[in-house]
Formats: C-alpha cells, sequence, structure tokens
C-alpha cells in the first residue's frame, strides 16, 4: 500500500483529493473535523518542502449556487492549516493551471467545488486529465467519497505515475483490515440500526469473519417474529422472515454465536412523550413497540463485548435520538470503551453510530471512527472501493 511516507515531496506539487464537504451556513462551518482530519496529510507534504492543491467537492450544487462555493470555507482552513490558503474559483482550465503552477514550497490553494462540473461525478476523462495537470504526485485522502468512481476520487490516478493514500484513508483503509483481514480473536460485530434489508449484505459477509454477532435495534424484531415471537407494533420488515431465519442457519453453520436481544423497553407510540414498559423482546403486546434494549439485554450484550478482542459496532441499539430510549445506545458505547481500555481494537462506523458516538462523547474511548458512512459500508460489505484500486493498480 503506497502511503504519503513512500514520497519524499520537496519541490512537488501535491494534487490532494480531500473531503471538505462540511456544514456551512452564512459563510460560517458548522463542523471542522473533516478540515482537521485531512490536517497531517497537508502538513507532513509541507514540511517536506512542497506544494499543496486540494480539491473537493461541497453539497450538491445544481448550476453554480453561491452557497456551495468552497471560498467560503477559505478562512477555516487558513487557520486551521496554520497557512494563509490561496484559492481559485476553477478547478480545470488556464486560469487553475497558472494559481496551480506559480505555487512556492509551502504553499497552499484550494480549488473551487469539483461538483459545480457535472464532469466529476460522471468521471469523465478528459475532466480528469485536466486536473491531473495541476500536480507532480496524486494523494487520495477522502475515505467518504472512496466509493465513488468520479473524476477527481478515481480516474484522475489513471493520469499520474506517482500517487498515494494520505495518512487518514491509510489509518481507515489499516482499521477495516484489523477488523475483516488480520483480527484477534474473539471478533465481535454489533449491528443495529432500523432496517435488517440496509445491512443484509454486510451480515452474510462478516458471518465469515466475526466469532460473536450481536443484532440489536430495530432490525432484530424481524429476527424475533420469524422465530416465533410476538413483537408487538416493533419495525418489522416482513417479506425479511425468511431471509432472517437463513442467516441464523448460516451463523450456527458457520459456528457463529447470534446474540438477540431478550428484553426491550416498548412504547405506547414512537414518541419521546410515551409511556413506557420494558417486556420480554418476544412478547410484546399488540399496540406496543420495542424502542430500546431492555436491561437484561444490555448486560447480555456487554458481557460479550467484555470478553471480545476485536469490536466492530455498526447501527444504534435503539432510538437513540430520543432521551428515553438512548440508553440502551449509551451503555453499549461504555461497554465497547471499557473493553477498548483493557486493550481490544474496536471500530465505529457507517452512519448513525458514529453519530451516537459523538453525541453521547464515546469518540475517545474507541480505537477509531471511521469519517466514511457509505464508503465504509461498502468495505463491510466486501466490496473493492475504485478510489482505493485506482492507487494500488488492482
Ligand atoms: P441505520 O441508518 O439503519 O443504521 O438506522 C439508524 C436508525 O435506527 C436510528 O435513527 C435509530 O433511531 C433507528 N432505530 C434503532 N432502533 C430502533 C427501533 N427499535 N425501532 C425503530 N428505529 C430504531
Amino acid at each position: 500500500m503506497k502511503t504519503l511516507d513512500d514520497y519524499n515531496f520537496k519541490n512537488k506539487k501535491a494534487l490532494i483529493r480531500v473531503d471538505f464537504n462540511v456544514p456551512v451556513s452564512k459563510g460560517e462551518v458548522g463542523d471542522t473535523t473533516r478540515i482537521e482530519a485531512a490536517k497531517p496529510t497537508i502538513i507532513k507534504i509541507l514540511e517536506d518542502g512542497g506544494s499543496v492543491i486540494l480539491m473537493s467537492h461541497l453539497g450538491r450544487p445544481e448550476n453554480k449556487e453561491a452557497k456551495y462555493s468552497l471560498e467560503q470555507i477559505v478562512p477555516t482552513v487558513s487557520e486551521i492549516l496554520g497557512v494563509e490558503t490561496k484559492f481559485v474559483n476553477e478547478c480545470v482550465g488556464e486560469k487553475a493551471e497558472t494559481a496551480a503552477k506559480n505555487l512556492q514550497a509551502g504553499e497552499v490553494l484550494l480549488l473551487e467545488n469539483l461538483r459545480y462540473y457535472p464532469e466529476e461525478t460522471e468521471g469523465d476523462k478528459d475532466f480528469a486529465q485536466k486536473l491531473s495537470k495541476l500536480g507532480d504526485i496524486y494523494v487520495n485522502d477522502a475515505f467518504g467519497t472512496a466509493h465513488r468512481a468520479h473524476a477527481s476520487t478515481t480516474i484522475v490516478a489513471n493520469y499520474f505515475e506517482d500517487k498515494c493514500f494520505g495518512y487518514l484513508l491509510q489509518k481507515e483503509i489499516e482499521s477495516l483490515n484489523k477488523v475483516l483481514k488480520s483480527a484477534e480473536k474473539p471478533v465481535t460485530a454489533i449491528l443495529g440500526g432500523a432496517k435488517v434489508s440496509s445491512k443484509i449484505t454486510v451480515i452474510e459477509n462478516i458471518l465469515d469473519k466475526v466469532d460473536h454477532l450481536i443484532i440489536g435495534g430495530g432490525m432484530a424484531f424481524t429476527f424475533i417474529k420469524a422465530r416465533g415471537g410476538k413483537v408487538g407494533s416493533s419495525l418489522v420488515e416482513d417479506d425479511k422472515q425468511d431471509l432472517a431465519l437463513e442467516i441464523l442457519e448460516i451463523a450456527d453453520k458457520k459456528g457463529v454465536k447470534i446474540h438477540l436481544p431478550i428484553d426491550s423497553v416498548i412504547a405506547d407510540s414512537f414518541s419521546e412523550m410515551a409511556s413506557t414498559d420494558i417486556t420480554d423482546t418476544d412478547s410484546i403486546p399488540d399496540g406496543w413497540m420495542g424502542l430500546d434494549a431492555g436491561p437484561k439485554t444490555i448486560e447480555n450484550f456487554s458481557n460479550v463485548i467484555a470478553a471480545s478482542k476485536t469490536i466492530l459496532w455498526n447501527g444504534p441499539v435503539g432510538v437513540f435520538e430520543m432521551e428515553p430510549f438512548s440508553k440502551g445506545t449509551i451503555q453499549i458505547g461504555e461497554a465497547i470503551g471499557d473493553a477498548t481500555e483493557k486493550g481490544a481494537f474496536s471500530l465505529v462506523g457507517g452512519g448513525d453510530s458514529v453519530s451516537a458516538v459523538k453525541q453521547f462523547n464515546l469518540e475517545d474511548r474507541m480505537s477509531y471512527v471511521s469519517t466514511g458512512g457509505g464508503a465504509m459500508l461498502e468495505m463491510l460489505e466486501g466490496k473493492s472501493l475504485p478510489g482505493i484500486l485506482a492507487i494500488t493498480n488492482e
């Protein structure tokens, strides 16, 4: 795997695909995490004596809407990097090429929003080739878009001899490999979230890699009902019941232990104001729905987690956005934090569990929190990401 440390950037111009798709409101950047995450890569290149051309998308602009201009984030980027960042309101063409050419060692240039050009998402070759004229070495540090075969994330790499992953993307790949390829046993995956249908491919792929599979959240009820349980009006995908039984059977054959909730916090409506109770998950009364893991379930899940050496967490075990149903997700997060402190490797990724971890201040207690939702899910599904293949030349 070619990474930044394989190169010395002295007097080189690095064209870096970053993910600066940050929330911007009235010119203010709401969350700077993604800019900070790219900083180590940028600083390494500048310290080598190179210069940096940054390219990113912001939102999904139709035409060149000003509210999606990356010019707005220039002061924030300058502040975070500690380097005055230049800006050019194009991505390709003479103006962009001149700005890149005039860049001196130690300087940073940010290009305009890549998605101002439809060619970007189309993966257009001419556009990619024009982008490639801006730098000597291509660096991909945008995990969030690594599953897209866009011009700047994938196609552009074809026009470079010298190309590598940035530190952020390297860390994402290494963390995932630690779980999927070289995991220390026992390995436990905790899958939660709303629907089993969106996680089927993930489940099928990880059954070969884990010793324990904890299934929580809304998706657990399809399994419970398929096994003959009464789940009231909990979230169920009736057409996935056969598949749920099949998954249980395959897991059994592979020696994977499946853990389902045994009790649930139930509510008489999907609301923070609902009346609540706790019952066994397979005997939820009509008109009531399971919205969080119950105390016995939390204890069971936590015991499995405590005995694990590698832990993957994707998806909350309850409706954590509502305070009365957040306890399960918080306590599972804490159990993972405790196991991590005792030496386990923990990876959290793929959408809502990342929001939960941030919301409940558990981020620092995990070994790694992924920055890419869709990209992470695709890797868990066993897919090869085009943005990664473009660098490894596979
Ligand atoms: P996903 O995007 O599939 O990971 O689903 C995340 C969503 O699942 C969150 O918004 C949770 O509120 C929701 N969720 C978790 N547990 C349940 C449940 N028991 N019933 C309904 N929704 C749930």
